[in-house]
């Protein structure tokens, strides 16, 4: 098996936890029922803490760690995993389709934002025109900041300001939606719905 560095690996998938020492743990850490022979201990496939069976009752799908079938898990972890399922069901396709914004005042151009799907560590910035730099692409996992910019009449969102990190210097790049047609506007509002999302998945753990 090839060991794939920190910087290499899907910044979506997950490690798996470690799983706790049953000895250090005599009570179900939720309710904390005493364990013996007839309450015996399970591992949320998560968090990888112990509960009693009735503590860690819910089977769900874990993308994120790779797992096919429905596994153990607690129910922080399932509320947790429902999300994560919906992210990569829903809004990582979004990421990948890509969507057209106008970038750092690029106008008239339009730039296809999407996130490099085999990867999905880094987000590409295509441009029609051929002859024009093409922004450089934004490691995710260098984002230091994602902020929603509210547009002037206040009638919903008009870009996103993504600061990240390039070899140590803080960048940032404003994608502001474009303006028509309809339905590419309302790609680029939904890849932003998606973004938002990524990205709280990504660093608020
Ligand atoms: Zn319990
Ligand atoms: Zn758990």
């Amino acid at each position: 098996m090839v060991a794939v560095s920190e910087s290499e690996r899907c910044p979506f998938l997950l490690e798996e936890p470690h799983w706790v020492e049953d000895a250090q743990f005599p009570n179900c850490v939720k309710c904390n029922r005493r364990f013996d022979f007839s309450h015996r201990r399970h591992h949320c496939r998560r968090c990888g803490k112990i509960f009693c069976g009735k503590c860690c009752d819910y089977n769900v799908m874990l993308p994120r760690l790779s797992f096919v079938d429905p596994v153990r898990v607690c129910e922080e972890c399932s509320h947790i995993a429902k999300r994560e399922e919906e992210f990569f069901g829903r809004h990582l396709k979004t990421l990948c389709d890509g969507a057209y914004f106008i970038v750092d005042e690029s106008e008239p151009l339009r730039f296809l934002c999407k996130l490099e799907h085999h990867s999905q560590r880094e987000l590409l910035f295509e441009c029609s025109d051929q002859d024009r730099a093409v922004h450089e692409p934004v490691i995710l996992m260098k984002i230091v900041s994602a902020q929603l910019v509210a547009s002037g009449d206040n009638s919903g969102v008009s870009g996103l300001i993504l600061k990240y990190k390039q070899q140590d210097e803080m960048e940032e790049v404003r994608l502001a939606v474009v303006p028509s047609p309809a339905e590419h506007r309302k790609q680029s509002l939904t890849w932003l719905v998606a973004m938002q999302k990524a990205i709280k998945m990504l660093f608020e753990v």
